[in-house]
């Protein structure tokens, strides 16, 4: 027994350090970035299935770190709402793409994650709308997504930022919608303009599994709420057909492209006559 111990307090100490050492040098790294701005968007695109025409983006945050190269947003959004950077990061973020987004054609919208901390923030919609005015970009192409777990603060006060952006043009829209705890009890309590179902029950559609019928419902759900609905994760032409044969729905997914860079989204738009 005293050599298990021995043992394990060998195998276990080091990693336990390597790790926190990793974390902080990740931490020191986000706010190095955050200063030397190496936060970049990249954009994907939002089609509307029927007609499979382009009508916004998605902007998605990408992290081109020296050292590590380019990180996916799950790494380094959880490490800015921890150290309280998220809100420094998203303006940066948007500052950014309310630039590219300017060039293209103006009927083309914008969506933007909103983490839960930022919501936090009794000045929110303020902020984002005093950021949108300096930026001479119009509120009426600005989506923001938010995620279940918002809204597990104080649901007066999200209300309330909700209705003042929602005034001013700017749209709102329940983000991965059915992963999150007392999904109905939201829709019931708050405004959203459009539901996104969650990528988790799309890339499972056309089985005929479950999938199917709680994307029906879904949908269903949606249209008696007058609520527009996304479906997030669209990978192939089987899960489109099955889509198309359900309602009419915007699309994103890695069937309509991968997230692209700036440069590439404005060579594409160019190329379809549209920046
Ligand atoms: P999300 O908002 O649900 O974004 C969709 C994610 O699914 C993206 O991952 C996208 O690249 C990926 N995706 C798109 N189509 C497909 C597909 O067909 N198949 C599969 N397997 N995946 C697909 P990404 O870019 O890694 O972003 C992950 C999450 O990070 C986002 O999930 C969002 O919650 C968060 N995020 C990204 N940018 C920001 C940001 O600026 N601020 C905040 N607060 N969160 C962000
Ligand atoms: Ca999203
Ligand atoms: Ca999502
Ligand atoms: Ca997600």
């Amino acid at each position: 027994a005293k050599k298990q111990g021995k043992n394990r307090y060998v195998w276990f100490e080091p990693t336990m350090e390597n790790e926190l050492r990793f974390r902080n040098e990740l931490e020191t790294g986000v706010r190095r970035g955050i200063s030397n701005g190496e936060f970049v968007p990249f954009y994907e695109q939002q089609i509307d299935i029927e007609t499979g025409r382009l009508v916004g983006f998605e902007m998605l945050a990408r992290w081109n770190s020296p050292q590590l190269g380019l990180v996916k947003p799950d790494i380094f959004i959880p490490i800015a709402e921890d150290v309280g950077v998220i809100a420094e990061l998203s303006e940066q973020l948007m500052v950014r793409a309310f630039a590219d987004a300017q060039e293209w054609d103006p009927t083309l919208t914008l969506s933007v994650n909103i983490s839960p901390v930022q919501l936090r923030d009794p000045w929110f919609a303020q902020k984002l709308l005093k950021l949108l005015v300096e930026n001479n970009f119009p509120t009426h192409r600005l989506e923001i997504e938010i995620t279940e777990s918002c809204l597990h603060q104080d649901v007066g006060m999200v209300r309330a930022m909700i209705a003042s952006l929602k005034n001013q043009g700017v749209r709102i829209s329940l983000d991965d919608f059915g992963t999150g705890y007392s999904s109905l009890a939201q829709l019931r309590s708050l405004p959203f303009d459009r539901i996104k179902i969650d990528r988790s029950f799309i890339t499972e559609l056309g089985d005929a599994k479950a999938s199917d019928k709680i994307v029906d419902a879904i949908i269903s759900l949606g249209n008696g709420l007058e609520m527009p609905i996304t479906a997030e994760g669209i990978e192939n032409e089987q899960i489109l057909t099955t889509l198309k044969r359900m309602g009419q729905l915007k699309g994103q997914g890695y069937l309509y492209g991968r997230p692209e860079t700036a440069a590439q989204v404005r060579n594409r738009l160019t190329k379809a006559g549209r920046m």
